[in-house]
């Protein structure tokens, strides 16, 4: 019996340290939220795979906590979706993208995603949010678009809250990109009711195509799937010249990875697109 019970002493201290933990962390990001320099965006160019220009970026958050270093989105953003903190700290981004990226949209015409979660779209007026971000920021909505991760969307109880704001988006010209494509459950009658710009497949499925078949496959039906519903579609984590051509060959409109640029800050992502702009 005792040998028993020890694992679970265990595990109930370490979920005890962990709700510490979380507690803690969602006390220091709200001090973040007005503090200056603690939370940074980078930016990520997306890249036609025809033309191989910059159609827009992907803004990703960076938090360098004053104590414990630089803290990775995914160890934080799920512990503030518990929390209403989800809400500023997604104005904020917006905020922050569309004062970072204006310029570029205003001289390039290149425009800024970002990433948001289902408790930003309901019970409150996001499109609202939106259209004042914008108009604060003289940006017009196809300047911006927004990703929502297929399996957040299809854990959803029921879809209509959050579809009738995607439908505002997509009405008024924002685009809304379904992240992490094919790592949810999404069934194609769900896929063909949703409001959406495009979907973005998950790197899992893009990398070693030359290799693996399999993944090779899922690419294609990706695509297939995209072309039948009408929708756009770009390869995530693209790391290699090999895997960037494959998806391209395969159908891809777009691709993002590592092979194409790493997330970089604005003044680093204005010198790659004058770099990739063709002479
Ligand atoms: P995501 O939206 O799927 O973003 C792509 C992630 O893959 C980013 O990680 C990016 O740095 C990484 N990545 C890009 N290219 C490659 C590649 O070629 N290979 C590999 N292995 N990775 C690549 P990051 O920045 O750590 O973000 C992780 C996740 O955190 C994001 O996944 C997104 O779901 C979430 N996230 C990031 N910023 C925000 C934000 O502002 N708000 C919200 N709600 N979530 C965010
Ligand atoms: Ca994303
Ligand atoms: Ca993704
Ligand atoms: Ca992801």
């Amino acid at each position: 019996a005792r040998q028993n019970r020890q694992p679970f002493a265990v595990f109930e201290r370490d979920m005890e340290r962990r709700v510490q933990h979380n507690l803690a962390l969602l006390g220091d990001l709200r001090r973040a939220l007005s503090a200056e320099g603690e939370l940074n965006l980078v930016y990520q160019p997306v890249l036609g795979c025809e033309d191989r220009r910059v159609t827009h970026v992907e803004a990703l958050l960076r938090w360098q906590h004053p104590h414990l270093g630089p803290i990775p989105p995914g160890d934080f953003v799920p512990i503030l979706e518990q929390s209403s903190l989800i809400q500023p700290l997604t104005d904020w981004v917006l905020d922050r993208a569309l004062d970072e990226i204006g310029p570029l949209w205003r001289s390039e015409r290149i425009g800024v995603c970002i990433n948001v979660s289902p408790q930003n779209l309901v019970g409150r007026d996001f499109v609202g949010t939106v259209r004042e971000a914008l108009a604060r920021h003289n940006l017009p909505t196809d300047a911006l678009g927004v990703e929502l991760t297929e399996t957040q969307l299809m854990a959803q109880d029921s879809l209509g809250p959050i579809t009738e704001t995607l439908r505002e988006l997509t009405n008024a010209g924002i685009k809304v990109w379904l992240d992490d494509f094919g790592t949810g459950s999404s069934t194609l009658v769900r896929l063909q009711q949703l409001p959406a710009t495009g979907l973005k497949i998950d790197r899992g499925f893009t990398q070693n195509l030359a290799e693996n078949r399999r993944n090779r496959d899922l690419v294609r039906i990706s695509v297939d799937i995209a072309r039948l519903l009408g929708l756009e579609i770009i390869a995530e984590g693209v790391e290699t010249k090999s895997d960037y051509d494959a998806v391209s060959v395969l159908g891809c409109d777009a691709g993002q990875g590592y092979f194409i640029a790493r997330p970089m800050p604005v003044d680093k992502l204005v010198d790659f697109v004058r770099e990739s702009a063709p002479e």
